[in-house]
């Protein structure tokens, strides 16, 4: 058990090593050959939802082949703790112009997909030409909103939570390189 989670597995609760840094990196190249064969004459302006997705992201541009881009961050809140409370804040707003953009938008997890279906919404508004998910995760049986299905994923999982790889237990566990399940 790496350091990191010992003070979280003493508060009763049980982690398991998912995805392999390895694995991880293959499933990121996927994604990024993907995505470099669909936007290699555009431009698109990356939009990374912080905190969760700050490492997938990083990987993930790195890992494009031929793509001119831009990369922008903003910040969201609609979770605590471990559920939701179903409310979106924007707690670092946009400061790119995504008027006749193309915009992926790169998150961590999609879950509901409460936070993208509002994220579209919003940048629909602010006139972006096309609006795409990346996301290194998704729940497909916990999806509530269509619009919400990310066009490009590392990996899919079922109902359960889970940290490292920019994902957070309270706070913590978000620099962990492989990808844990949590077991209470
Ligand atoms: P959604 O709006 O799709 O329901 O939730 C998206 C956000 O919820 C993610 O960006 C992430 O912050 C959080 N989230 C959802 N599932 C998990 C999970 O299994 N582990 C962690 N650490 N966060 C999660």
């Amino acid at each position: 058990m790496p350091t990191i989670m010992r003070s979280i597995d003493e508060q009763g609760y049980h982690f398991e090593e998912w995805l392999t840094p390895e694995r991880i990196a293959e499933d990121v190249q996927l994604v990024a050959n993907q995505i470099s064969s669909d936007y290699e004459h555009k431009e698109p302006l990356f939009i990374v939802v912080l905190n969760g997705a700050f490492i997938f992201a990083a990987d993930l541009i790195r890992a494009l082949k031929n793509v001119r881009c831009e990369v922008t961050f903003i910040r969201v809140s609609s979770y605590w703790g471990m559920s939701s409370t179903g409310q979106l804040e924007f707690i670092v707003p946009l400061q790119q112009v995504v008027d006749n953009r193309d915009v992926i938008i790169i998150e961590d997890i999609v879950d509901t997909g409460l936070t993208i279906h509002q994220l579209k919404a919003h940048l629909r508004g602010l006139g972006a030409t096309s609006i795409r998910v990346a996301s290194m995760l998704f729940k497909p049986g916990k999806l509530e909103y269509d619009d919400a299905k990310p066009d490009y994923v590392g990996h899919e999982l079922t109902d359960e939570f889970v940290v490292g790889y920019g994902l957070d237990f309270d706070g913590f566990a978000r620099n962990m390189d492989a990808i844990y399940k949590v077991k209470e």
